[in-house]
C-alpha cells in the first residue's frame, strides 16, 4: 500500500511494527508479540509520555495495529487496553490512577479489559441494568456482561454501569476497574467459532465491593467520558478490518500470480483480478476515513471523530469482509485448506462487522446524525 500521506514518522512506525510482525508471523504466539511489542513502545504510542507511553494518539496507535494485522499478526487486545482504558484513564483518571495502570498498559506487562455489552441490552447501551451502589467504603456493583474479550489475560476489567440514583432512563455512564480475582466477579467462557487467541467471556457481577477509588472520572459525566472510549474503539476496530484485509489480499495477489491452469496465471483472468484489485481499493479508502477519524480525534474533535470514526469502522468492516472473501474464493480449494490458513478468517472478518457497534447501528447513526432523517426506533 503506498502511504506517502502520512508523515515520515508514521511511515517509519509503519515499517517497524511491519518487520516485528512479519518476524512474529501468522501462527503467532500472542503473549510473546505483545510482551515484545510492549517493549518496544508500540502498545503505549498513544498514551502521555509522563506516564511511560509514547505521547502520540490514535494516528499512530491504529498504525501498530494495522500493519501487525497486515503481517498476520492482530493483537485484539489493542483496541480494549490502550485504545480504550488507556485514553479513558489517561483523559479522566485521577492522579493515583494514571500512576497506577498507565505505566503498566504502555509498556503491556498490565492489560484491562472492557465490559459494556449486557446480554439484555445489546446494541441498546442505553438499557444497561449493571447497578453501582453507594457504600460507606466505595461501590457495590451488581449486574451481568456478555462477550467481553480477554477478562481471563487481562488484570482488571473496565465495567460500564449506571448508579442506583440512575436507575432508568438515558444511560448516565459510570466506568469502574474491577480486578480480575475480586470477590462476586465471575466469568464463564464462551465458545466461539473464531479461530482468535483471545476468548470472549459472560460476566456476573454479584455484590462486587470496590473502594471508591474504582470510579474512573466523574459518576454524572454521562457519555461524555465513555465516548472518549468508544470513538477510539471504534478507529481501532476498523485499524483490526484494514489489517485482516490486507493480509488476506497480500496472500491471494500472491497466489494468483502463481497460480496456473491454462495458458497464463489466473491473476490474468479479469474475474480474477477485479475483485482483488477492488478489494484493494476499498481498503485504501477505508484507511482514508480512519486517518481522518484518527486526526479529528488527536485534536480533541470528540463530535467531529464521533461521525468519522463511526464511517471508518462501517467502511474497513465491509472491505475487510469483501477482502477475506474474495482471497478465499481466489485460492479455489485452497482458500478452504488449514495449510493456506484463509478460511479460518471468514468468521475473524465478520466481528468488525457486529462489534463494538453493528454495521446496522452505524447506518442508524449517519441516517439520523448526518442526514437528519426521522428516526426510527
Ligand atoms: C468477538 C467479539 C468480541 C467482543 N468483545 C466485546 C468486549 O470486549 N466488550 C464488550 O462490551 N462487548 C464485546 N462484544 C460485544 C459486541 O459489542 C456486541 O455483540 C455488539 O454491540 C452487538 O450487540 P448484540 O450482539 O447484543 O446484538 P443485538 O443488539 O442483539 O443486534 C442483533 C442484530 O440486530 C441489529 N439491530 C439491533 N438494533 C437495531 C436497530 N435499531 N436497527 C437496525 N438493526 C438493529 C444489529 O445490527 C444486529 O445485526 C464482542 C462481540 C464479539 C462478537
Amino acid at each position: 500500500m503506498s502511504t506517502d500521506i502520512e508523515p515520515r514518522e508514521h511511515t517509519e512506525l509503519r515499517a517497524a511494527v511491519s518487520a516485528l510482525g512479519r518476524r512474529h508471523g501468522a501462527g503467532f504466539d500472542r503473549a510473546t508479540l505483545w510482551a515484545e511489542a510492549g517493549k518496544l513502545g508500540y502498545l503505549g504510542v498513544n498514551l502521555p509520555e509522563e506516564y511511560g507511553g509514547g505521547g502520540g494518539g490514535m494516528a499512530e496507535l491504529s498504525i501498530v495495529l494495522e500493519e501487525a494485522g497486515a503481517a498476520g499478526a492482530p493483537l485484539l487486545m489493542m483496541v480494549v487496553s490502550p485504545a480504550i482504558c488507556g485514553t479513558v484513564i489517561a483523559r479522566f483518571g485521577t492522579e493515583e490512577q494514571k500512576r497506577a495502570w498507565l505505566p503498566g498498559l504502555a509498556d503491556g506487562t498490565r492489560t484491562m479489559a472492557f465490559g459494556i455489552t449486557e446480554p439484555d441490552a445489546g446494541s441498546n447501551s442505553h438499557r444497561i441494568t449493571t447497578t453501582a451502589t453507594r457504600t460507606e467504603e466505595g461501590w457495590v456493583l451488581n449486574g451481568r456482561k456478555v462477550f467481553v474479550s480477554g477478562v481471563d489475560i487481562a488484570d482488571a476489567t473496565l465495567v460500564v454501569g449506571r448508579t442506583s440514583d440512575a436507575r432508568t432512563g438515558n444511560l448516565k455512564a459510570c466506568l469502574f476497574i474491577v480486578p480480575r480475582d475480586t470477590p462476586g466477579f465471575g466469568r464463564r467462557h464462551i465458545e466461539m467459532e473464531l479461530a482468535a487467541d483471545e476468548k470472549q467471556f459472560e460476566l456476573t457481577l454479584d455484590d462486587v465491593h470496590l473502594p471508591a477509588d474504582a470510579l474512573v472520572g466523574d459518576e454524572d459525566a454521562g457519555l461524555l467520558q465513555l465516548f472518549a472510549g468508544l470513538n477510539p474503539e471504534r478507529i481501532m476496530t476498523a485499524a483490526f478490518a484494514i489489517g485482516m484485509g490486507r493480509y488476506a489480499l497480500e496472500r491471494a495477489v500472491a497466489y494468483a500470480k502463481e497460480r496456473q491452469v491454462w495458458k497464463a496465471p489466473i491473476g490474468a483472468h479479469q474475474a480474477i483480478a477485479h475483485p482483488l484489485a477492488q478489494a484493494h481499493i476499498e481498503l485504501e479508502l477505508a484507511r482514508l476515513m480512519m486517518q481522518k477519524a484518527a486526526k479529528l480525534y488527536d485534536a480533541g474533535d470528540d463530535l467531529g471523530a464521533g461521525e468519522a470514526a463511526n464511517m471508518a469502522k462501517y467502511a474497513a468492516a465491509e472491505a475487510c469482509v469483501k477482502a477475506v472473501d474474495t482471497s478465499v474464493h481466489t485460492l479455489g480449494g485452497n482458500g478452504l485448506t488449514k495449510e493456506f490458513g484463509l478460511a479460518r478468517l471468514i468468521t475473524a472478518a465478520r466481528v468488525a462487522r457486529i462489534a463494538p457497534v453493528s454495521r446496522e447501528m452505524i447506518l442508524n447513526y449517519v441516517s439520523t446524525h448526518s442526514l437528519g432523517l426521522p428516526k426510527s426506533y
